[in-house]
């Protein structure tokens, strides 16, 4: 649990780590409440964070602030150990999840897990959601993800940020990726979190902060560098998607992890968009060796594991 300055007492934060995002869980009078619910494969840890947070009361609401893997991949998980809890999702993908396409959804194209879950309802941006009894602000913070979300409380002045700002950055700009510009989208994000004037923020990844006017200043000279060079940008983003998925396996033999980056629509896109003269195998051993050499990875003609 974190412990910055200035969070509400209703509160709980479970930091997490690789993999999963950070989970926030609002313990109120009358309702509880769980904002993103972290990856698939650590649904069981969530579980036991949340029953423990919870002290004995029922989870009566799900949130996520966008629909990534590591953000929603405990949604399944909770809709069955709490089945009354209503799960609320913002409304740029609410379909796409109601008929559960999973080419449209981005967990089949990354090569990640999602268990199928339903929603109840909608986080509409310019609208209020009360949790642990205090009414958040939905606002639209498109960049990272166009459908994202970030929840703000004025009394407390505490921020939600989700992966549009962390202390030390902010998450890819993934619709850059696939040939949609959006780091205006980021920039206008960061704005926008500016004019909140937040005093405690808690991203999706790493420690909840209260030096805000760092970590934006920071995000906007990130910003402008990766506009000046989005191969750059592609470059780690493909080096997040081989690593989440090393650090999701631990270990694979050569010819699984061929198959894994054969199966992974998206690692090719972005190889046909930014690095068109290689080829997706030449690449990601590229990417691989860049990870070895960094002391994440270990990799050989049989197997390939996380160091
Ligand atoms: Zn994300």
């Amino acid at each position: 649990m974190s412990a910055a300055a200035g969070l509400p007492a209703q509160l709980q934060v479970f930091e997490r780590g690789w993999l999963s995002s950070n989970n926030i869980l609002l313990v109120g009078r009358d309702e509880t409440a769980l904002v993103d619910t972290g990856y698939a494969t650590h649904s069981g840890q969530t579980l036991a964070l949340v029953e423990a947070g919870l002290g004995g009361r029922p989870l009566d609401r799900v949130l996520n602030t966008h629909l990534h893997s590591d953000h929603c991949g405990g949604n399944a998980a909770l809709q069955q150990r709490y089945p009354m809890a209503r799960t609320l999702i913002p409304p740029g993908e609410a379909d796409l999840v109601r008929s559960w396409d999973e080419d449209a959804l981005s967990f089949r194209a990354t090569g990640q897990q999602c268990p199928r879950f339903r929603f109840d309802g909608l986080l509409v941006p310019g609208q209020y959601v009360v949790l642990g009894d205090l009414a958040w602000q939905v606002h639209a913070a498109p960049g990272h993800d166009p459908h994202s979300i970030v929840l703000f409380e004025p009394g407390s002045r505490t921020l939600v940020s989700a992966d549009a700002l962390w202390e030390n950055g902010f998450g890819i700009v993934f619709p850059e990726l696939a040939g949609e510009p959006s780091f205006d989208e980021v920039a206008a994000t960061l704005d926008l979190i500016e004019a909140l004037e937040p005093v405690c923020v808690i991203p999706g990844h790493g420690s909840v902060f209260n030096e805000v006017a760092e970590a934006l200043s920071l995000a906007r000279r990130r910003l402008e560098a990766l506009s000046r060079d989005p191969v750059k940008h592609a470059r780690h983003a493909l080096k997040v998607l081989v690593k989440f998925k090393l650090l999701e396996v631990q270990a694979a033999s050569a010819d699984e992890w061929k198959a894994w980056v054969r199966s992974t629509p998206y690692l090719d896109a972005i190889r046909a968009r930014f690095f068109a003269s290689s080829s997706l195998d030449g690449l990601s051993a590229e990417v691989l060796a860049e990870l070895v050499k960094a002391g994440a990875a270990f990799a050989d003609e049989l197997q390939v594991r996380n160091k």
